[in-house]
């Protein structure tokens, strides 16, 4: 067993139940003798384990920093209403914010997946980075309740200081469910450890009524400027269990050789909504970290997802595609695979979508 990372009697007080899988060990010892699951390297970094595709070259993180040769961006529509659903303690729903961030309110339960409100994608708000193009749907003030914030892996357009403080400060008892050690730096910025729920691949827990399984995928991580911090913690997307209902929230991915995904299908297909990234796909070579529009709709058909929601488009110019290249490629490819045009969405900005209907 690996070192302990919860403490059981404050995540019991909170309303935490983790898993055998994750959390069986009453030692804080490490045991060096259990042999490391093939995706964890002896140095304590982390590694796909699906593929021999090369390595993602350093270009292409320095593309992600500096915008060069993009082209001409836009601001896209926010939208209002469906407010009601926010209200209503038996409604579920899904609320596009941009990017990645999606919050979803099951039932009476808050969640925020991968929240980003802040104007730029980087370490340093005022002077570089991915500036946002289009300001978030919705405000974090005026969400209704945050209970829970899930956070795929800790890239800045994922994870993102100053929106985990804001949230940390207006609502103090929300749990944070992050990959294997992204806890300590939200620590850092002042979440108490035994908020913060850090699981690794295949690993569950439960926070009140949603069981969570962190899933693998098949992406990167790095925040440090020296490429030693590059894949030291790990990435992943989340499976969310609730009144016999299940959720994918992807997070940051591209295909791989695909086995992630049909592990994921094997396990929890059909799935009843699943959250899937179409933007940052062109040129080609971001298909090492990210998936196409196409792909996503493959990825639909493969879980048997009833209703997809898109994301990771229009909101940070962050490669070369054209702002309205996803919701275009992706409407041929749904025309294409037979996908009806109702079972995979692309909100807009702001837009509650109702969950299970
Ligand atoms: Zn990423």
């Amino acid at each position: 067993m690996r070192s302990l990372r919860l403490i059981p009697e404050l995540l019991t007080a909170l309303g935490i139940v983790t898993s055998a899988v994750s959390c069986t060990g009453q030692s804080a010892s490490v045991d060096l003798r259990a042999p490391l699951p093939p995706h964890h390297l002896p140095d304590g970094h982390f590694r796909n384990i699906d593929t021999s595709v090369a390595p993602i070259r350093d270009t292409m993180e320095v593309d992600s920093l500096v915008p060069t040769h993009r082209t001409e961006v836009y601001r896209l529509p926010v939208v209002r209403g469906n407010e009601e659903l926010w209200e209503d303690s038996t409604a579920s729903s899904a609320t596009w914010i941009g990017h990645a961030t999606y919050y979803i309110k099951l039932q009476n339960f808050g969640i925020l997946a991968d929240p980003i409100f802040s104007d730029r994608a980087s370490p340093v708000q005022f002077l570089f980075g991915p500036k946002r193009e289009t300001p978030p749907g919705r405000d974090l003030d005026s969400l209704p309740r945050v209970d829970l914030v899930l956070i795929s892996h800790d890239h800045y357009d994922h994870l993102d200081r100053g929106s985990i403080k804001d949230i940390h400060k207006k609502w103090p008892k929300c749990i944070f469910a992050v990959p294997l050690k992204v806890a300590e730096i939200i620590e850092d910025w002042g979440v108490s450890r035994s908020q913060i729920v850090e699981l690794d691949w295949w690993e569950e827990a439960t926070v009140q009524k949603v069981h969570l399984t962190f899933v693998p995928a098949h992406h990167t991580s790095r925040r440090g400027a020296f490429s030693s911090s590059r894949n030291s913690t790990l990435w992943g997307g989340w499976i969310l269990e609730f009144d016999e209902k299940k959720l994918w929230f992807a997070g940051d991915i591209a295909m791989g050789d695909g086995s992630y995904y049909k592990a994921i299908a094997q396990k929890f297909a059909p799935i009843d909504v699943a959250f899937l990234p179409i933007g940052s796909y062109k040129p080609s070579r971001y298909t090492r970290v990210h998936v196409s529009p196409r792909q996503a709709a493959q990825l639909h058909l493969l879980v048997g997802s009833k209703k997809s929601l898109a994301m990771h488009w229009g909101t940070f110019s962050m490669v070369y595609e054209r702002l309205e290249d996803p919701p275009k490629d992706l409407a041929r490819a749904r025309k294409e695979l037979n996908i009806p045009d109702s079972s995979f969405l692309v909100p807009q900005f702001g837009e509650i979508v109702p969950l299970f209907r």
